[in-house]
């Protein structure tokens, strides 16, 4: 699998937004790595006009229906979106989505042919407890659906306290999950595990991006904050060619 860079722009993002999206889209087209913008739904089909893949920040698990201000997954792929993000803490706290739901999502998703960013990770108090490997197994075991490959999923590890902080684990924390994901992943799904692209999530920028880059069983990054800017992005692009 080709390594990742994914931003996720969270409830931001209007059409000003496009020159620079453009921007990206051209600094980038012949990047070795791929670079995927999920976005507001409101934006999604202008964002695709740049030539960027782009994606939804989360979808309903059902195709259509009574579900007022629900966005589906055949809905976000019919806007011009590839990708979606599923799990994302912020849906888990603000919206009290469960790993039942997450699972739910991240199927309707494949169903319309979107490959799934599917969040996992620790709140802080967790990881002051010392609980994360225990939290983000729980997580894995409760929303990866049993038939996630490396070609339909790809797997955020963004702890909870590093989101928007600036606060990000140590190196050695990082990559100590991450060998801890990677073999959960193995012993669960096998090859597709071992290929299944696991990326770093949280207060990652232009300064962090090249050490977190270089450590093992990172391909890549899940930005939010530092992906609204094309400036501030685009050296995160550049780090992980
Ligand atoms: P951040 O957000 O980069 O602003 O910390 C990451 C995310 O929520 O995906």
């Amino acid at each position: 699998m080709r390594k990742l860079a994914a931003g996720n722009w969270k409830m931001n993002g209007t059409s000003a937004d496009i020159p620079q999206l453009e921007a990206l889209a051209n600094d980038h087209h012949a990047a070795s790595v791929d670079v995927v913008i999920c976005g507001p739904a409101t934006l999604l089909t202008r964002m695709a006009a740049t030539g960027l893949s782009v994606g939804g920040e989360d979808c309903h698990p059902a195709p259509s229906g009574a579900h007022t201000g629900d966005i589906s997954a055949p809905m976000l792929a019919d806007a011009g979106a590839t990708h979606v993000i599923t799990g994302h803490s912020e849906r888990r706290t603000d919206h009290g989505e469960t790993d039942a739901d997450v699972t739910a999502k991240t199927t309707a998703g494949w169903a319309a042919n979107l490959h799934v960013i599917l969040c996992i990770g620790e709140t802080e108090a967790q990881y002051r407890a010392g609980d994360t490997l225990d939290v983000l197994t729980t997580q894995m075991d409760g929303s990866i659906p049993d038939a996630a490959t490396a070609q339909n999923t790809t797997i955020a590890y963004e702890p909870v306290w590093a989101i928007g902080t600036g606060l990000t684990p140590t190196p050695q924390e990082i990559a100590d999950v991450h060998a801890a994901l990677r073999a959960y992943l193995t012993d669960r799904f096998g090859d597709e595990g071992a290929q299944m692209r696991l990326l770093y999530g949280g207060s990652v920028k232009a300064s962090n991006a090249a050490d977190i880059f270089a450590l093992d069983n990172v391909d890549g990054a899940l930005v939010g904050g530092a992906s609204l800017k094309a400036a501030d992005f685009s050296p995160i692009v550049t780090a992980l060619e």
